[in-house]
């Protein structure tokens, strides 16, 4: 049996799953997270079993390491363990990469030299493709970019109002979680092709959230920018903020560069305005005054790039919402769908808070869905596409 697998690897974690390399089944998925402090692996295997293990036995501090513990876990979970891909998720691919790629030492290098575009997850997507590399040396090795499905933006998106020099340069509008908006279009394809033919927002509202403006199946327009701190607010990144602050911290306050990024990364966004948490579900919870505002200032941003978007696609077919909070928060649905009766957008209350796929009323003009987004899929498939170009047949699900 040959398998893919699929790795996600962040500054303290790795999300990985792994497919049958023929038909994309799932058996097995998980994570190691608190990599550097509390290592620990959970994950649901082979029989349909959850375990949760902790490793801090000392063996478990990097990557290298990480992956070693989860090799161990699948090898125990299944009898014929043949990894043959394993695809990478790499944030940025800069301007060059509109597609995943297959990996060489050169293509490494390559994506090394965006590090400084993505300081806080470049630098770890691409050490757990080197630990890929040693653990599984006879493996193709996949890279799959949140960036890619955004690079055909219209020029007016690409780029900021600064002398054309710097868009030469790469300072350009990416957009970001590129490979959630690619399965969800994906599968509205499926369920609603006429709707995904169309005008679509998909609003991806997790701990980091976005929203893509998506015409004929292709982004057309994202709520990030040049990297993903960007648009709406997150559960602590700051998400818009006029530059201008960013001056007045430096030459005023006299805040450092790295303390404006600790600031704008971790310490903003849900987690900043609340003073409490950056998890949706604790504030929800909290009800105290300025768990609310946080709420409503996320509310509002979101409505206000809806809107936006709108205004981009000419009109609005289909809105979609994913994510942790876009899936599973039914009063930040509703608080988001509210009032927009002008643009013919009417939400079901009943169907919104059973969290069915199709939550719009009847006579709502424009459809809304809830997709639960799946990036590890996408980049199976895409792997399998790699692998199957290199000589492998497959039949993709
Ligand atoms: P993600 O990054 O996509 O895993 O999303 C994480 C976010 O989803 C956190 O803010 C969670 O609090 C939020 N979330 C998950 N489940 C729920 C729920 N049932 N109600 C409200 N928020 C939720």
């Amino acid at each position: 049996m040959a398998q893919i697998l699929t790795l996600n690897a962040g500054s303290s974690s790795i999300k990985f799953a792994l497919f049958d390399a023929n038909t994309l089944d799932e058996p097995v998925r998980g994570q190691v997270e608190g990599l550097g402090t509390h290592p620990r692996l959970s994950a649901r295997t082979a029989n349909g079993e959850e375990t949760d293990k902790n490793l801090e036995d000392g063996t478990v501090g990097d990557h290298a390491s990480a992956l070693k513990a989860i090799l161990a876990l699948i090898e125990a979970s299944l009898s014929d363990v043949h990894i043959e891909a394993v695809g990478h998720r790499v944030v940025h691919g800069g301007l060059d990469y509109a597609a995943p790629v297959v990996i060489d030492a050169e293509r490494l290098a390559d994506l090394e030299t965006l590090i400084p575009l993505a300081p806080l997850h470049q630098p770890y997507n691409l050490s757990g493709i080197r630990a890929a590399e040693a653990a599984f040396p006879d493996s193709m090795q996949v890279a799959c970019f949140d960036t890619a499905f955004h690079r055909h933006h219209p020029w007016v998106n690409d780029t900021y109002a600064l002398p054309p020099k710097f868009y030469d340069e790469g300072i350009r509008r990416y957009g970001f979680h590129g490979l959630s908006y690619e399965y969800v279009i994906q599968t509205l394809q499926q369920i609603a092709p006429t709707h995904a033919a169309g005008r679509v927002v998909v609003s991806h509202l997790g701990n980091g959230a976005s929203m893509c403006a998506i015409q004929g199946g292709q982004s057309v327009g994202s709520t990030m920018g040049f990297t993903a701190l960007d648009g709406l607010p997150m559960g602590t990144r700051c998400g818009q903020l006029d530059p201008g602050v960013v001056l007045y911290l430096m030459m005023e306050k006299g805040l450092s560069a790295s303390e404006i990024e600790t600031l704008l990364y971790t310490d903003s966004g849900l987690k900043g305005l609340s003073g409490l948490s950056n998890d949706m579900r604790e504030l929800e919870a909290a009800g105290t005054p300025q768990a609310r505002r946080a709420i409503d200032y996320f509310v509002f941003r979101i409505r206000r790039e809806l809107g936006a978007m709108a205004a981009i696609l000419a009109g609005l077919d289909a809105l979609v919402f994913c994510g942790g909070i876009g899936e599973n928060a039914w009063r930040i649905r509703e608080c988001v769908c509210q009032n927009f009766g002008w643009l013919g957008l009417e939400l079901d209350e009943t169907l919104n808070r059973a969290g069915e796929t199709i939550v719009s009323s009847r006579r709502s003009r424009v459809r809304v869905f809830i997709i639960r987004t799946n990036e590890e899929l996408m980049i199976a498939r895409h792997t399998a596409a790699k692998r199957e170009a290199a000589g492998h047949s497959i039949v993709v699900a």
